[in-house]
C-alpha cells in the first residue's frame, strides 16, 4: 500500500466462504488500520465477480464441503487470488478457505479435489468431526500470543515441507497432527472461528504489519478481558 491510498481489505466470496461470524476478521481489520489512522475499507467479492488483483489483505471463511467446492473452483478459473500474492499481498483464510489454500482437500466423499496451491499441504476427510474450542501456541518467529478460537470441521492437513506450522495445539484439534494452522510467505491458513481475529487482534496486526509496516500499540483491554475470559473458560488454572 502506498501512504495516500486505502488500505484494501477485500474478503473473497461471502456468499460462498463465511460460517461463525468469519466476517469479523474484515471488520477487526478495518477497526484496527482505522485505530492506526490508516484509511481501510472491505470490500465484498462474490463467487461470480472476478477476483481484484490490488487488495493488500485478502479474507477467506469456512464454508460447507459443496461451496468450498464451488469456491475451489471458481478461484482457480478465476486466478486473482494467485496474482495478488505473487505481487506481495497478505491472506487470512479460516477452515474451508484454508483447506482451499493447499494443493487439494476432501470433498464431501473424501474424493480429492484441487486447490489452489498457494501453501504447501494438502487435506483429507479425517474420521471423526472435529467441534470445539481450540487453543495453541503460536510459532516463536511470528511473536504472538496464543491463539483462541472454535473449530468445525472434519477435514485433516498434512503439511509440506514448505510452510510452516501456525502453533502447536494445547486444546483441541487443528490440523490433525498436533498443530495447528499453515503460513508461507504472507499467506495464513488456520482453523480458527470465534472469529479468528476478534480474539486474537495480534494476528491482525500482524497482518497489517505485512503490508502497512510498523504499527502503534493500540488500547486492548476489551479485547484482553474477552480473551482472558475464553482461555480460563477451557483451560483452567493454566
Ligand atoms: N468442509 C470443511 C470440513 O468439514 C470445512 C468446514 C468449515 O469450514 N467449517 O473440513
Amino acid at each position: 500500500m502506498t501512504q495516500t491510498s486505502s488500505l484494501r481489505i477485500v474478503w473473497i466470496y461471502p456468499d460462498l466462504l463465511s460460517t461463525y461470524g468469519d466476517r469479523g476478521n474484515a471488520l477487526v481489520l478495518e477497526h484496527r488500520a482505522r485505530l492506526r489512522g490508516l484509511s481501510a475499507e472491505v470490500v465484498h467479492v462474490h463467487s461470480d465477480e472476478p477476483v481484484p488483483t490490488s487488495g493488500d489483505i485478502y479474507l477467506m471463511g469456512g464454508g460447507e464441503d459443496r461451496p468450498q467446492m464451488l469456491a475451489a473452483e471458481r478461484l482457480r478459473a478465476d486466478g486473482g487470488l494467485h496474482r495478488a500474492v505473487d505481487a506481495g499481498a497478505a491472506v487470512l483464510a479460516v477452515c474451508a478457505g484454508y483447506q482451499l489454500l493447499g494443493a487439494e482437500f476432501g470433498d464431501d466423499q473424501g474424493r480429492p479435489v484441487p486447490g489452489l496451491g498457494l501453501l504447501d499441504m494438502r487435506s483429507g476427510r479425517g474420521e471423526r468431526r472435529a467441534v470445539g474450542e481450540i487453543v495453541g501456541d503460536v510459532e516463536g518467529e511470528l511473536g504472538l500470543p496464543s491463539l483462541t478460537g472454535f473449530e468445525n470441521h472434519q477435514g485433516v492437513t498434512h503439511r509440506g515441507s514448505e510452510v510452516r506450522p501456525l502453533a502447536s495445539v494445547r486444546l483441541g484439534v487443528g490440523n490433525g497432527d498436533g498443530t495447528e494452522g499453515a503460513w508461507q510467505g504472507r499467506v495464513v491458513g488456520s482453523y480458527l472461528h470465534g472469529p479468528a481475529l476478534v480474539r486474537n487482534p495480534a494476528l491482525a496486526d500482524l497482518l497489517l504489519g505485512w503490508v502497512a509496516g510498523p504499527l502503534p500499540e493500540v488500547d486492548d483491554e476489551l479485547v484482553e478481558r474477552l480473551r482472558e475470559e475464553r482461555l480460563t473458560a477451557v483451560l483452567p488454572g493454566a
